[in-house]
């Protein structure tokens, strides 16, 4: 049995200690809690907990389980956090807050499209490709001027933030620091970086919001996601 709400309660405490510790203390770092993967039930003890911003990566495993949750609690936030096929850009700017990986061209045109028509406009950050890593999306640090023009010029899109995943089992350290630079000189307001393990040094970088599942929910089931 996982204490969802003492961990929600564990995390902020922890969050406040690490703004103190950085010199930032009284800003405010929003906490997304990442419920991929998790129940219904699960989410609903977070929600009990005074949590409100919620983010999920799979466009049709968020849409029936928000859709439930929001009966209850209309002020949910939900942000997207994983990968947006253009086939999916109607559901995901109908259900989403936030879209956090804007991470093509192709993509870009394809929200441009669809917001035009649509009543709801999510807040959109560009995904950053921060370690040139090969598998993972993201634009990469030194194009982030060019695709920034062309979100606006072309597409006629206002991004409002950056994301990034960094390398795994090396110190983030740097990379949430380039970060923080991309965000400073190119003004945008969001920077969505750290998770579980490395949440704090994020925080310490200049995070504006961090991404933690597993040290709310508990473990998840390696297969699912
Ligand atoms: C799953 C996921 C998270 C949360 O990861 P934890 O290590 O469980 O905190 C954060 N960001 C993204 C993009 C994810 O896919």
């Amino acid at each position: 049995m996982n204490d969802i709400a003492g961990n929600i309660q564990h995390l902020r405490q922890d969050m406040n200690a690490a703004l103190l510790k950085a010199g930032r203390a009284g800003f405010n770092v929003q906490l997304i809690a990442v419920s991929k993967t998790k129940s219904v039930e699960a989410v609903r003890e977070a929600i009990a907990a005074g949590q409100k911003i919620f983010g999920e990566n799979r466009v049709q495993e968020a849409i029936p389980k928000f859709t439930e949750l929001r009966r209850h609690a209309s002020d949910l936030e939900l942000h997207l956090i994983g990968p947006l096929q253009t086939n999916k850009v109607q559901e995901a700017v109908a259900h989403f807050d936030v879209i956090q990986t804007l991470d093509r061209p192709k993509l870009a045109m394809a929200l441009s499209k669809e917001l035009t028509k649509a009543s709801r406009k999510p807040r959109l950050y560009i995904e950053i490709n921060i370690g040139h890593e090969p598998q993972k999306a993201g634009i990469f640090p030194e194009d982030l001027g060019e695709f920034l023009e062309f979100c606006r010029d072309k597409a006629g899109l206002t991004p409002e933030g950056l994301m990034c995943i960094p390398p795994h089992h090396v110190d983030p350290t740097p990379f949430f620091k380039t970060m923080k630079d991309l965000k400073d000189q190119f003004q945008l307001k969001h920077l969505s970086m750290g998770m579980s393990a490395d949440y704090a040094t994020a925080i310490a970088c200049g995070a504006t919001e961090i991404r933690v599942g597993s040290a709310i929910f508990g473990e998840r089931d390696k297969t699912a996601s």
